[in-house]
């Protein structure tokens, strides 16, 4: 007999839920959390100006009508620091904190189909049986520095924003380094500036962002919101982003161009990145609307960087607005015009080496003091690559996700009994509101595993017949929109070597949600039950 019920790896938003949500059920459960302290992204991801990008009312749990009228946040787009508050509170408010050991990093975890169970193994050297694994490590947790040559003889400190170090880093009259340009750079870049003696910007795709327009939460407004939030965490699930938002329903292309750009200029003015790109029906789906939203942002930044050469080079142009993740922030551009900023193109005259003093580009060299890599992640399947998974008959699941990664709905992997994929590849999950995905999945995954206890089954497995179908429509949904004209994580072209596979699935939300829900209700259809 197996030690556990469940063994979940990783304890951020989706690791804390699993725990939750499968003991409730009287499941054993533990989870084992890399890091020292609960919280997962927003655990390592500590750097200077890290804020997430949904509405606090929308990035927050809402299995719990007591908790979400309990929790009050302070402001519409949450700092670091006060996400991993309301997750140590969730972790405090329902005792969770004895079935979670911090600390531990799963290494392996391998199926014994004769037992018809798991075998995970943890860096302390445990070795723990259970009849399920399921894995909450993340989509966005497989950090990755750029192989430059000389690095390592860098004579200053060096510091990816995804594994910042607790204690902060000092850049007080520094010179700094930034290479990257995405969410989390444009994120960091100002508060760098802001102390720095000078901020190097190593730019090789410029980015659109939208403004926050972040603001303190007004306490009557949230009086009055609370008072409805069930029926508006209901919109949330239904709706195509996991965050009901207000658009007008309509293409660009059939409205007067003068609208478009009021309505826009509407949206710009609210902040925030989901309302801006879903104004407007076809942004996403036809390049000539695209192309009008596009070029809308780039006026901004045209307006707002006073060094016409600086804004050109800042506007992007190499992919269809939306289809890498939009950035938001009031104040990247705007950082452009300090005279501690210099904005380098790495386009035309790329890093060639790191020195000890500093970094060398083709065009030159640029001493520096300290160096920041806002690079990104291995996203999607890069942290479960890194835990040896073997599966039936002892199969590597690095070797089934050799030519990309893959598996039933996003949750299950065909080959890999009894094992589920919270927010997995193939499902919503980085393209919709991660939380209102992460508490589906969970809740999915519980029904599944009482399913397979009540029925006397000992394992449920996705059929490859299944899977390759699931996996050929979110293929088929992708390429039926712009996002696969960029070069995005989403895609795999962030890793050099890595399979060009689109991963997440853009059917929405609330459609892929009723999809999963007629799986379940058509007694696991897909999936082989074995007793
Ligand atoms: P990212 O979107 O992958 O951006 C990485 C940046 O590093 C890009 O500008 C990329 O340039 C550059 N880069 C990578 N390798 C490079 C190399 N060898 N040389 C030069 N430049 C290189 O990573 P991220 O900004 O960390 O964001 C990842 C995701 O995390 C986001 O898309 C978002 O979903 C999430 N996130 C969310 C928030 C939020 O809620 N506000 C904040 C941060 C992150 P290229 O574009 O040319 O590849």
């Amino acid at each position: 007999m197996a030690d556990l019920d469940v063994v979940v790896a990783g304890a951020g938003f989706a690791g804390i839920y699993a725990v939750h949500a499968l003991r409730s059920a009287g499941l054993s459960v533990r989870a084992f959390e890399a890091g020292s302290g609960v919280g997962g992204t927003w655990f390592w991801n500590c750097y200077p100006g890290a804020r997430c990008d949904v509405e606090s009312k929308d990035y927050s749990y809402s299995f719990s009508p007591e908790l979400e009228q309990e929790w009050s946040w302070s402001e519409r787009y949450p700092a670091q620091p006060e996400v991993l508050r309301y997750l140590n509170h969730v972790a405090d408010r329902f005792g969770l904190w004895p079935d979670i050991q911090l600390g531990t990093r799963v290494t392996a975890a391998v199926w014994d189909g004769e037992r018809a169970e798991w075998l995970v193994q943890t860096d302390d050297g445990q070795q723990r049986t259970a009849r399920f694994f399921v894995s909450a490590v993340g989509c966005l947790s497989a950090h990755q520095v750029p192989a430059l040559p000389g690095l390592q003889t860098f004579a200053g400190p060096w510091y990816h924003t995804g594994q910042w170090p607790k204690e902060g880093a000092d850049f007080a009259g520094r010179r700094v380094g930034l290479i990257g340009t995405g969410s989390t750079g444009i994120q960091v870049a100002p508060e760098i500036a802001a102390v720095a003696g000078h901020l190097y910007v190593f730019q090789r795709t410029a980015n659109f962002a939208v403004p926050n327009r972040n603001k303190p939460v007004d306490p009557d407004w949230e009086h009055a919101f609370k008072a409805g939030y069930r029926e508006y965490r209901q919109h949330a699930r239904e709706s195509f982003l996991g965050v009901p938002i207000a658009g007008t329903g309509r293409p660009a292309l059939a409205e007067p161009p003068a609208q478009v750009q009021a309505n826009l200029a509407q949206k710009w003015r609210d902040g925030g990145g989901m309302p801006f790109l879903g104004a407007y029906t076809d942004v996403l789906v036809d390049r000539a609307a695209n192309d009008i939203v596009a070029e809308f942002m780039r006026d901004r930044i045209r307006e707002t960087v006073a060094d016409p050469d600086v804004a050109e080079l800042l506007c992007p142009r190499a992919f269809p607005v939306g289809a890498k993740r939009l950035c938001q922030s009031d104040d990247y551009f705007a950082m452009f015009n300090r005279p501690n900023v210099t904005l380098v193109d790495i386009r035309s005259a790329p890093i060639d080496s790191v020195w000890p003093g500093g970094l060398r580009t083709r065009a030159g060299d640029y001493e520096l003091d300290a160096l920041v890599f806002a690079t990104g992640f291995d996203a999607m399947s890069g942290a479960l690559n890194r835990i040896d998974i073997r599966g039936v008959g002892g199969e590597p699941l690095t070797e089934k996700w050799a030519a990309g990664p893959r598996a039933y709905l996003g949750v299950a992997a065909a080959g890999f009994p009894n094992m589920f994929i919270v927010t997995g590849p193939g499902s919503p999950s980085v393209l919709s509101n991660m939380v209102v995905s992460i508490e589906q999945h969970v809740e999915w995954i519980r029904e599944c595993i009482g399913y397979v206890l009540a029925g006397g089954y000992c394992a449920v497995e996705a059929k490859p017949s299944a899977e390759d179908a699931w996996m050929g429509h979110v293929t088929e949904v992708a390429y039926s929109t712009l996002f696969p004209l960029a070069d995005s994580w989403y895609i795999g072209a962030n890793i050099p070597g890595k399979p060009r596979v689109f991963t997440p699935y853009l059917g929405g939300v609330g459609p892929y949600r009723a999809r999963c829900d007629a799986v379940a209700s058509a007694d696991y259809e897909g999936f082989v039950l074995s007793s």
